[in-house]
């Protein structure tokens, strides 16, 4: 059955008041999938930290818009970026076990 409207915008999270900064390790980070982000920046106000941001712009020679990129070490793993990503514009990010995402790109995450 298709949503109503209010519906819908319950589960988009609330854009924070405030920017935190992280306390404790996550067991899970956000991961952006470069190739598939259009670099609206949609998610960036929702971050409670702050960040996510685009990526350096020598980083693509071949785009007009750049994707943003997750500074993962700043992440706290609240999720709020992919949910604004897939409910109101695209779903290009997706949250990865810390472990996984520090062998897979040889970080440690603390
Ligand atoms: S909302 Fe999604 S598509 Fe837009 S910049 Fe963020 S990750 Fe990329
Ligand atoms: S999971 Fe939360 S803290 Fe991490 S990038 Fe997304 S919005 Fe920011």
């Amino acid at each position: 059955m298709k949503k109503g409207k209010r519906e819908f915008y319950s589960t988009v999270p609330r854009i924070p008041r405030a920017i935190i900064t992280k306390k404790k390790t996550p067991k899970i980070v956000a991961e952006v999938d470069e190739a598939n982000c259009t670099g609206c920046q949609v998610c960036v106000p929702f971050c409670p930290v702050d960040c996510i941001e685009p990526v350096p712009a020598d980083t693509y020679s071949d785009v007009a818009i750049p994707p943003v990129h997750v500074r993962h070490d700043e992440c706290i793993g609240c999720s709020a970026c992919v949910r604004a990503c897939s409910q109101l514009t695209w779903d290009a990010i997706r949250m990865v076990d810390k472990e996984v995402f520090e062998q897979k790109h040889g970080v440690t995450i603390e």
